[in-house]
């Protein structure tokens, strides 16, 4: 057995990453092709899986250090879906010993307006090397009124620069933290278990696992924290500034936002005011006349390829 870093690791999986979605999709175009297909079928825990099964087949066709590499699903009661582990290694899933990196897996339909995938891992249950990985898809018609389950584009990377960029986010929202300290429960410092849970402005808990005195009235937990789509919504422009300086600040929250707005075009419209997306036009070059904020995002879609990257550049704070 030889022994393989973390960091290696993520690399073979990224490299391997495009390839197994590729396969995913020859396997689900010829098995799961079906009439119909509906939203909130399970089809998305079902590509999940899916991704974990043929990575595993990869890495192990692969040889060399990949075949060092194998995917587990974790047990009950653990954060994160999956973990890459040094294969053969002893696993003890509390101490995270034989693990190499985790994986929180989601997967989005393209054809719904809020994604319900949230991303609620906090940072103290998360690893420098931990991923995230989201697929986006949707039912593709064949023809004959035949669909499949087509992967169009997926997300895999560190999900802890993700994490904080969420939690700023959250923060410029008026959304807090609990602070062992101050605890709403009232817990003894160092007996509380609330330390880093959020809290939305209302002061309601998102998660499950936040005090109990701030539960809301009729649900368990309000359940918008980590939206993979609503996390990056800003409403004014604080919110848009902080949005901007994290852009700005670090390639993998560029790239996640990217993703998701490529995906979700509304977002992204909204996010800039109508003069900022004629400013780009014309910093770009591209003669548009008055084009509205929809107009000009379409423009850029279809005549610069990198245009986020242009997004990211001009406008920070
Ligand atoms: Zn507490």
């Amino acid at each position: 057995m030889r022994q393989i870093k973390s960091a290696d690791a993520v690399t073979i999986l990224h490299n391997d990453a495009p390839k197994v979605i590729e396969e995913i999709n020859d396997f689900t175009s010829q098995t799961f092709k079906t009439r119909g297909g509906r939203l909130g079928s399970g089809m998305g825990s079902l590509l999940e899986a899916l991704w974990v099964y043929y990575m595993n087949k990869t890495l192990m066709n692969e040889g060399g250090l990949a075949r060092e590499c194998e995917l587990a699903w974790m047990q009950d009661h653990e954060p994160s879906d999956f973990a890459c582990l040094q294969r053969g290694a002893e696993w003890e899933p509390r101490s995270r010993r034989g693990e190499l990196f985790r994986i929180e897996a989601k997967s989005m339909n393209i054809g719904v307006d809020e994604a319900k995938g949230h991303f609620t891992n906090l940072a103290k249950e998360t690893a420098e090397h931990d991923q995230l990985l989201v697929l986006i898809w949707s039912w593709t018609e064949l023809g004959n009124n035949y669909s499949w389950p087509r992967i169009h584009d997926y997300f895999l990377g560190p999900s802890l620069p993700i994490i904080r960029a969420r939690d700023q986010l959250h923060l410029a929202r008026g959304g807090l933290f609990v602070d062992r300290r101050e605890c709403p429960d009232g817990c003894a410092p160092e007996a509380c278990t609330h330390d880093g849970e959020p809290l939305n402005a209302a002061r309601k808990r998102e998660r499950r696992s936040g005090p109990q005195s701030c539960k809301p009235a009729n649900v368990e937990y309000a359940a918008n924290f980590g939206g993979l789509v609503r996390m990056l919504k800003t409403d004014n422009d604080a919110a848009r500034s902080v949005f901007r300086r994290l852009r700005k600040a670090d390639d993998v929250v560029h790239a996640y936002i990217s993703f998701i707005h490529t995906h979700f075009p509304s977002e992204e419209i909204n996010h800039f005011k109508k003069a900022e997306w004629q400013s780009v036009l014309k910093s770009l070059g591209i003669k548009a006349n008055n084009v509205t904020a929809a107009e000009a995002n379409k423009l850029l879609r279809e005549h610069v390829p990198d245009y986020q990257d242009h997004l990211r550049r001009l406008f920070y704070s």
